[in-house]
């Protein structure tokens, strides 16, 4: 048996209810029994709070009444059957009536006590409740409502009743022991006294009220489901990068919610944990979603601390003085005074000298505090044994957590040298004797800042996740996800790299989705989802997510991308691309990249420049990195020329080989694109930058393959006439060559800070002479690779080749 919970934002509109549903469905479909507790719907409680106020200053609250109404009968209308909608209408519109008459009847008696207060928030949860029932009936026939108060019994601690579980044990397990065939769907968050009077459990009580029937009836899983993807590792409305946690222990979680992370309610950790029972955070909106699990046995985080939370408002007190020191039971006595009077404090800090006390609480507590502090120390104060009571507002707790810090050094060290650089200053300190959390008080201006430098500072070294955004998915870019998908599960796995594609685009559409789009089918989706393309304004989606681990992969040929690039190093994002333009343009934008990526800590690959997948920039950078001296490389670029040489011999004219070269697809439309070199140059340009040359295209000497009268044919029919016209040209080359034992070769040359093309004749000695096919080749000489040099050789094209390339680079992306 399973408890289902869920929150305010999973039954707030007719979307949501209908992916509650889903859920419940599928539960049932696998045939387990589940009980399911629901909270009002989403910014009820808070609407009936303040239509509570109102009504007791005397402000009219008949426009909130119609939008409670409305809110509810909008979704009775648009998913509850016509015919039954009546009924429901009818039992709704009594709650109404109630719910007004105690709105009435404080206004007259101007009085809002704390148990009227309660019995007006019950509605929230009796009409979500109730119309949850009657919405699920279709799915399941014996649904029914519960009303908890029946159920759940408390003390009279209005607004945060404490639960009274021999009695609770009992009435639940009596409940359901008699309606075991039914869908029981019980109102969350609201309880009873002995006198019956309805009483609440705290803000947030729901995921309690779950826990508390779970335990009871020994639920094999206690599920919250709510509007986020479990617990995170910070709030993920304030720290972007936030991520979410696979499990928890009990305890974490407790320090964590305790400390603001409003997933979960604290007390619902209690009935939980005294049965061990699991309990599940799941995410309504995308059930998908495995959970957070928090339990008792827990694999050993990899991380030294789970998570981080906050609390955005506090107020400190201090109290000091000669008379506190050294004098027994001052803390004891303060603090009773404090909890006697229901002052809830949330961290207290005292110095070693014992001369201050400073504890921290709600705002709206700081002032009732002092002064039964000024009543209880009335004599010491006169006396001047105590200084005059301090109150701080405008406060913030920063709170870090995890059960791992226990055993590791130099936490604190990085929390504090995190803040410190980022300029957020500490008013006050707590560590919990647990070690479990380490928490700081310090200005509410900085938390937001102090929440993500502290994020940055405890989990950029996780590198798990990398979010990518991928731009052009044309041969080279299909290929590249069709791989990536089919690589994923053993990555994850073996490699712990999890490669998730957020956005991505074409020419004409775009399409982001921070959660990951599906690469089974991200060709329709990108078709039907998308909206029209703007490389800015993907570019824009992209930093605004600030995901951590961003790439930015440019599959595409056109200039377009790389203008943003030095954009998006400084955004933090890494760079990924097989599109040469940037690094072949003017040497000065090629260094500002490098340097921009450099600064930002981001990665900057293009492996794929040069030879595709071949390992030729790594290879070089890897030498030079090693303290080798590059002397000399030398290399063959292009798969196409590549071909027509290697096949020019013999019998075989130009004009033949260059057809076939076209016929077999490896050349360009225009075959001369290839022949006249540009690409290779680039590539040549691209090495001799890597290996440090200041080079621009107009370095590079680039010698002719073709005659003129070829190059400059008017069209690709009359280029290849002039071909069979420039026959004997092409063919004194080829026979001068053969006749010393050599064969032809359009190499590109790098020494002595130069770099040129030019067609050679090479013997049998030269690592090139016996190329075949169309494959690259590239040979370094260098001050280790001297007497034999160290070549690397293969097919430098195809989307296949270059998609695994572009894959190997994202792959070590943030790896070093
Ligand atoms: P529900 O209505 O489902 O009970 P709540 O609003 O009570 O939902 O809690 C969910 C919200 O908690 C999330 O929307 C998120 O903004 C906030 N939250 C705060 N800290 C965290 C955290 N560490 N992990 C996940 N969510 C958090
Ligand atoms: N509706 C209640 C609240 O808003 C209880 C809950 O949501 O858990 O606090
Ligand atoms: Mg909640």
């Amino acid at each position: 048996m399973k408890v289902l919970k869920f929150g305010g934002t999973s039954i707030g509109s007719v979307e949501a209810l209908q992916a509650l549903t889903g859920v419940v469905k599928s539960n049932l479909e696998q045939g387990e029994r589940i009980i399911v507790v629901v909270s009002a719907m989403g910014g009820l409680t808070n609407l009936l709070i303040k239509t509570a106020e109102d009504a007791v200053k005397g402000i009219d609250f008949s426009n909130a009444m119609s939008a409670i109404e409305a809110r509810h009968f909008e979704v009775v209308k648009a998913l509850i059957p016509i015919q039954q909608q009546n009924k429901v209408f009818t039992t709704l519109k009594i709650y109404f009536q109630e719910l007004e008459d105690l709105m009435q009847g404080v206004t007259a008696l101007k009085e809002l006590s704390p148990k009227t207060k309660d019995a007006i928030l019950s509605y929230g949860e009796k009409c979500s409740a109730f119309m949850l029932s009657r919405i699920l009936r279709p799915v399941y026939e014996k649904t029914e409502f519960l009303d908890a108060t029946q159920v759940v019994k408390t003390d009279s601690s209005f607004g945060n009743a404490h639960v009274d579980f021999d009695q609770t044990n009992l009435l639940i397990q009596n409940y359901f022991n008699h309606h075991n065939d039914e869908l029981t769907i019980v109102t969350g968050f609201i309880a009873s006294d002995n006198q019956n009077r309805t009483t609440t459990l705290g803000r947030g009580g729901s995921d309690y009220t779950a826990a508390i029937i779970g335990a009871a009836l020994n639920a094999s899983q206690i599920e919250i489901w709510t509007d986020v993807n479990g617990m995170m590792t910070a709030d993920p409305r304030r720290v972007n990068k936030a991520f979410s946690l696979d499990e928890l222990s009990y305890t974490e979680a407790m320090e964590l919610s305790f400390f603001g992370a409003k997933v979960i309610y604290p007390p619902t950790m209690v009935p939980a944990l005294m049965k061990r029972i699991p309990l599940v955070i799941k995410n309504t909106f995308n059930p998908e979603f495995e959970g957070t699990f928090i339990r008792h046995e827990n694999k050993s985080s990899d991380t030294v601390i789970r998570g981080i939370s906050s609390v955005d408002y506090v107020s400190i007190l201090n109290v000091q003085g000669s008379g506190m020191v050294g004098k027994a039971g001052f803390s004891g006595r303060l603090f009773s005074l404090l909890s006697r009077e229901q002052v809830n404090v949330i961290l207290i800090t005292q110095s070693s000298s014992e001369h201050s006390i400073t504890f921290a609480v709600a705002p709206e507590d700081a002032i009732f505090a002092k002064s039964l502090i000024e009543q209880e120390f009335e004599l010491e104060l006169a006396a001047g044994k105590l200084e005059p009571i301090r109150i701080e507002n405008d406060l913030s707790i920063l709170a870090i957590v995890g059960e791992n810090m226990k055993q590791t050094p130099g936490i604190s060290g990085k929390l504090f040298s995190s803040l410190g650089r980022n300029g957020v200053n500490v008013v006050a300190i707590a560590q919990g004797s647990s070690e479990y959390n380490i928490s700081v008080i310090i200005n509410h201006d900085h938390l937001s800042k102090a929440l993500n430098a502290v994020h940055d500072a405890f989990f950029a070294e996780l590198q798990k996740t990398l979010h990518v955004f991928v731009v052009g998915v044309g041969n080279i870019g299909k290929e590249l996800l069709t791989q990536i998908k089919n690589h994923h599960a053993s990555l994850v796995q073996d490699n712990l790299i999890n490669i998730k594609i957020i956005g991505l685009s074409n020419s004409r559409k775009m399409f982001v989705n921070p959660d990951g789009i599906d690469l089974e089918n991200w060709e329709n989706i990108l078709n039907e989802k998308g909206e029209q393309a703007s490389l800015g304004g993907f570019v824009d989606q992209m930093k605004s997510l600030d995901l951590p681990n961003c790439v930015f992969v440019d599959n595409t040929a056109t200039p377009a991308p790389s203008q943003y690039y030095k954009e998006i190093f400084e955004s933090n994002i890494s760079v990924v691309t097989c599109n040469k333009i940037a690094n072949s343009g003017e040497y000065k934008q090629f260094e500002l990249l490098k340097k921009t990526a450099q600064k930002h800590g981001v990665d900057f690959f293009y492996e794929t420049n040069v030879g595709a997948g071949l390992p030729i920039i790594k290879t070089l950078n890897d030498l030079i990195i090693s303290g080798d001296k590059i002397l000399k490389i030398e290399a063959i670029l292009s798969g196409t020329i590549s071909f027509i040489f290697n096949n020019f011999k013999g019998d075989v004219t130009f004009y033949d080989i260059v057809k076939q070269a076209q016929e077999k697809g490896y050349t360009e439309p225009d075959p001369r694109d290839d022949l006249g070199g540009i690409d290779f140059m680039r590539k040549m340009l691209i090495l001799a930058r890597n290996s440090g040359l200041a080079l621009e295209s107009s370095d590079v000497e680039l010698g002719a393959i073709l005659p003129e009268n070829c190059a400059k044919a008017p069209s690709v029919d009359a280029f290849y006439e002039e071909l069979k016209v420039s026959n004997d040209y092409f063919e004194k080359l080829k026979n001068d060559a053969a006749a010393e034992g050599k064969v032809l070769r359009y190499i590109g040359k790098l020494e002595d800070g130069k770099v040129s093309i030019n067609l050679q004749a090479v013997g049998p000695e030269h690592p090139f002479y016996s190329l075949s096919g169309s494959d690259n080749i590239i040979a370094f000489t260098t001050e280790r690779y001297c007497e034999t040099q160290m070549v690397v050789k293969g097919p430098g094209a195809g989307a296949a080749v270059t998609a695994a390339g572009v894959f190997a680079d994202l792959v070590k992306v943030g790896a070093e």
